[in-house]
């Protein structure tokens, strides 16, 4: 009763069958997740090769939820049941929700916007995981803006407590609580948030994990930097964060917040430089670190 909005007595429509765009690091999780909780939920990859990725990610998610959770086989089995990983769009039809988590390139998020919603139906929440894209971009394509939002998840899903729900100036505060109820339902804590540069987190967060990347630039080592903040109570060091973020994704962050914070330019700069060279972070063996 908490989640229905003051104005009316109307109950929200339920959220059943979810549906995540691109099986990558964040949608193999948030499906997993969601599968786990009881959601039936479709993973929609670009091509077979994509949904093999996709389903042997997932699948060492679920494996690795089983021993933490102790689960039986008969868990087991039942959360296969509710995962499927496909490279067709026939579950659109049925989703309550579709969660966009494909590649940070606003042009093919807006692209699958575009071909999403025209198979959806009118009831359907279509939002994005996007962490430095404006999502009134992808609003603005769509015949219905308003039941758009983001639901900015934290990378690790499984570990991470806070979700941003982010709110365009068209969408409806029914989509934004039923959201909320969404990600109350996962386990998480949601916040609501505008629509601007790194939200509420990553716009606090990157000026730090920005100035550890600065420190790189002047010539520091790594572990000298993460260290001592591991020392100080940091769960991760600064630099180890960011390659287990990706390199790419956190130029994309440090791009959109260039305008907002004064040296975020220079450190995006960096952080590009290291993407082009093919130094991911975690998911490339490289980063700030080695991981091979
Ligand atoms: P990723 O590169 O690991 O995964 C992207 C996936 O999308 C790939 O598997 C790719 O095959 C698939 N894809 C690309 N185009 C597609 C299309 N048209 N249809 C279906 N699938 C398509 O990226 P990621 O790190 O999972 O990031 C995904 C989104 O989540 C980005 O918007 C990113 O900003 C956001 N995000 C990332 C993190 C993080 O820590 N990595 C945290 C929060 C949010």
């Amino acid at each position: 009763a908490a989640d229905q909005p003051a104005d009316t007595a109307e109950p929200l429509p339920e959220i059943r069958n979810l549906v995540v765009i691109g099986g990558g690091v964040m949608g193999a999780e948030i499906a997993q997740l969601a599968a786990a909780k009881d959601f039936h939920v479709t993973v929609q990859e670009i091509d077979a090769a994509a949904a093999d990725a996709a389903r042997k990610r997932i699948e060492g998610l679920v494996k690795q939820w089983a021993k933490y959770q102790h689960a039986d086989e008969q868990m087991l089995t039942k959360i296969r049941q509710q995962l499927h990983v496909t490279c067709d769009d026939t579950a659109l039809s049925k989703a309550d929700l579709v969660i966009e988590a494909v590649v940070e390139r606003e042009s093919v998020k807006r692209q699958v916007f575009r071909d999403v919603e025209r198979l959806i139906g009118d009831d359907t929440l279509l939002v994005s995981n996007t962490s430095s894209l404006r999502v009134q971009r992808m609003a603005e394509v769509t015949s219905h803006p308003d039941r758009v939002a983001g639901l900015h998840f934290f990378n690790p899903v499984s570990r991470m407590e806070l979700v941003e729900v982010v709110h365009t100036h068209d969408t409806d505060p029914r989509v934004l609580q039923r959201l909320l109820q969404f990600a109350r339902s996962l386990g998480k804590t949601p916040v609501v948030t505008a629509d601007s540069p790194g939200f509420i987190v990553n716009r606090v967060l990157f000026p730090y994990l920005g100035e550890a990347v600065q420190m790189t630039i002047e010539g520091y080592d790594a572990e000298f930097i993460d260290r001592p903040m591991r020392s100080f109570g940091m769960p991760m060091g600064p630099l180890e964060l960011l390659d287990h973020v990706g390199i790419d994704i956190a130029a994309h962050v440090a791009d959109s917040l260039s305008g907002v914070l004064p040296d975020a330019q220079a450190v995006a700069e960096r952080l590009k430089e290291m993407s082009e060279a093919g130094e991911l972070g975690k998911k490339s063996g490289q980063g700030f670190y080695l991981y091979k």
